[in-house]
């Protein structure tokens, strides 16, 4: 399980780097790249009953050579089917060559998803089989994989069959009591079954096994550790100190209650006998930066260091800045040291320096760079923004370099409060439940495409009175090369249909960090007043001066992660609107998107959209995409979350460090496991 993919047949250097890119090192990593759905290849149907949205196959008659139409950027080869006079058109990117691998003459199955665009009924990039290719697949399931550029879903699916064939199996490592009692299905069978199921009810109970491990070797691993954080004792004793009140008199605004409630139950902590492992839950826009920035000061002035880490370079820098703005105005001389990847080896150097000596109170840097190379000369407190999972062995990590800091865990995660006992048993949580008083509600409207030129107009108004805008595309599955395409080219349009006296200017998962931070910065400081951008914006960003988000093809989304999105407006004083383009007309779409109408509450959101996902989705894309866990969804699978937490209870009170013979597999399974949550850093 540990070796390297290059050990599997017919994987060479080349392609093992791009398994790399999706995070997959090792055999057992592959093997534990589970697919995101699965695809059943059903039985053509009629053009009149093609429904949209979904993905269907159709028996089409070429009448005529497919046509190629070049624009800048790529090729694009259309068709057009006719079936007792209703109309399909099938679009492709970038693959002018079916010119001639499409023969008029002849029947093809097409399969792909189907789209109303103009009233036409439409299947871009759809699959093409002969009709005895396509007999083969009938009513097949097959493994849809996470890809990337250049990384094909019959690559994938090929290396893990050589996989799953070519190894010994694994031992089973569940003591046979539980499997037993929870009812689960042996290990290798799960294994073999999630990538390639036969049947539909065995995938039910592969899934069910994969998802309890998940969840019990998580819970094992935190209950250990939690074990040795309560005789941790507090070596970084922190007294109340009188820069806080400094601070707070500085600001602009007074604290909320629950924002004061909160920074109490902090200074508790940091005065106490035991060291702080504290999750602060609050709700976006709930304030949760400046609460950070006290405990920093705090910790700073009982002369430690501090350390503030967020998950993306964009967020460490904005942070950065604002710690220093609210530092200046409260005319605390902290010295800020920010660190992230993109700064040049001789920026680091001198952050290295400071840090290394004490001349850098606070450190704001992406969680990597912290944690792996730098030396603290007496760090007291580490703060982690937005992160969902803030591992075990992250904070091991920390711990190993001598140091037992204070933790803080920041998130907008809406979890239920049970939930959130049993995914971070080892920390206590304060809840962030009131936002500022000044906020104004945002106010929201689910609309069809034809809407636009409205919300464009809409648009210039706000930006004539000063404000900014974001406009969020929706990632094109699958094909990272798209999703650029979508950015850029609808920047163009916008471009077109805006005042051009408008600076428009956009923003992508591909660009180099630096340039990132450029227009981030840009956008920031009011330069920029329409940002287009894809969910790189999604986490933290904060530009109270946007008040409008318009998302496109919102349907394309989780609920809780349009929720985040629209958190990056209505932060600041002014009137704010969010404005969510439905890209089809479905029940199911309207029902979705009108509870976010309804509703600016994140907690109400997260428990409806729960509602609403029946088991039929458990194998849709991930809906929050927020809790990072490979297979296990903490909201459609709260019943196996809690079954593995008891478990875990039990089997702790009886073989606490797991020394019993029979627990030997399940004791190295739990190492490599808290060896893997190492490498879930998110950058
Ligand atoms: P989040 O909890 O989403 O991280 P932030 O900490 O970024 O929220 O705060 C969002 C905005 O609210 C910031 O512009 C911040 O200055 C402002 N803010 C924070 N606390 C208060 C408060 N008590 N009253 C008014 N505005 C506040
Ligand atoms: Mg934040």
């Amino acid at each position: 399980m540990d070796s390297p993919i290059t050990s599997i047949k017919g994987i060479g250097e080349k392609t093992a780097t791009l398994f790399h890119r999706v995070g997959v090192h090792t055999v057992g990593e592959l093997l534990s790249y589970y697919p995101r759905t699965y695809d059943v290849y059903e039985k053509p149907v009629t053009f009149a009953n093609l429904k949209t949205e979904q993905i269907q196959a159709v028996t089409g008659f070429l009448k005529k050579t497919p046509s190629v139409t070049k624009t800048k950027r790529y090729a694009v080869t259309t068709v057009v089917l006719e079936e007792f006079g209703e109309y399909l058109h099938l679009t492709w990117f970038n693959m002018p060559f079916l010119k001639n691998t499409l023969i008029p003459g002849n029947t093809y199955i097409f399969r792909g998803r189907v789209q109303k665009k103009k009233g036409r009924l439409v299947m871009e990039q759809p699959e093409y089989f002969t009709p005895e290719a396509y007999g083969e697949k009938l009513n097949t399931m097959q493994p849809v994989y996470g890809l990337t550029a250049g990384l094909s879903n019959k690559t994938v699916a090929k290396a893990v069959k050589q996989a799953l064939d070519s190894r010994n199996l694994n031992p089973e490592y569940l003591p046979e009591e539980i499997r037993m009692d929870q009812e689960l299905a042996e290990y290798n069978f799960a294994l073999r079954t999630i990538h390639f199921p036969v049947k539909w009810e065995d995938l039910l109970l592969a899934r069910k096994r994969l998802v309890f491990d998940e969840f019990f070797l998580f819970i094992l691993a935190l209950r250990q550790m939690k074990e040795a954080a309560e005789v941790r004792s507090n070596e970084c004793p922190c007294r109340p100190v009188k820069e806080t009140e400094q601070l707070l008199k500085s600001l602009p605004y007074e604290l909320t209650g629950a924002q004061k409630k909160v920074f109490r139950e902090i200074l508790k902590d940091l005065s106490g006998e035991r060291v702080m492992n504290r999750l602060i839950q609050g709700d976006v826009g709930s304030g949760k930066t400046v609460v950070a920035l006290l405990a920093l000061v705090c910790v700073v002035y009982n002369g430690y260091q501090g350390a503030l880490m967020a998950p993306t370079e964009v967020l460490a820098r904005q942070h950065g800045q604002s710690i220093r703005e609210m530092l200046e105005a409260a005319g605390l001389p902290v010295r800020v040291a920010v660190l992230t990847g993109s700064m040049t080896a001789k920026e680091k150097c001198l952050a290295y320096e400071q840090i290394e000596s004490g001349a850098a109170g606070i450190v704001v840097g992406t969680h990597a760079l912290i944690q792996n190379q730098v030396h603290f000369r007496h760090l007291g407190l580490v703060v982690t923004d937005e992160q969902h999972r803030f591992g075990v062995r992250q904070r091991e990590t920390l711990a190993e370099k001598g140091a037992f800091p204070h933790v803080l865990v920041m998130s907008a995660t809406p979890i239920p409060r049970t939930l959130a006992i049993i995914l971070y048993g080892d920390l206590d949580i304060s809840v962030l439940d009131e936002l500022p008083a000044n906020r104004i509600p945002i106010k929201n409207c689910v609309v069809d495409e034809s809407y636009r030129a409205t919300a464009y107009r809409f648009m210039e108004k706000e930006i004539a009175a000063g404000r900014q805008v974001y406009v969020i595309c929706a990632m094109v599955e699958d094909n990272p090369d798209l999703e650029l395409e979508n950015v850029v080219d609808y920047t163009k349009k916008l471009k077109d249909a805006m005042n051009p006296s408008i600076t428009i200017e956009y923003l992508h998962g591909k660009m180099k960090a630096a340039e990132k931070n450029e227009i981030m910065e840009r956008f920031a400081a009011g330069e920029i007043q329409v940002l287009v951008s894809t969910t790189v914006v999604e986490v933290g960003v904060n530009v109270p001066n946007a008040s409008v988000m318009m998302v496109e093809n919102a349907e394309r989304f989780g609920l809780a992660q349009l929720h985040q999105l629209r958190g990056r407006v209505g932060r600041g004083k002014h009137q704010s609107y969010c404005i969510f383009v439905s890209g089809n007309d479905s029940p199911d779409t309207k029902k979705r998107l009108e509870i976010l109408n309804k509703s600016n509450d994140g907690f109400y959101i997260a428990s409806e959209d729960l509602k609403l996902r029946g088991p039929g989705d458990l194998f849709g894309i991930r809906q929050s995409g927020l809790l990072e866990f490979k297979i296990g969804d903490v909201f459609t699978d709260a019943g196996i979350l809690k079954a593995a937490s008891e478990e875990a209870a039990k089997l702790q009170k009886r073989d606490p460090s797991l020394m019993m013979e029979e627990h030997r597999e399940l004791r190295k399974k739990l190492v490599s496991f808290r060896m893997a949550g190492d490498k879930n850093v998110s950058l």
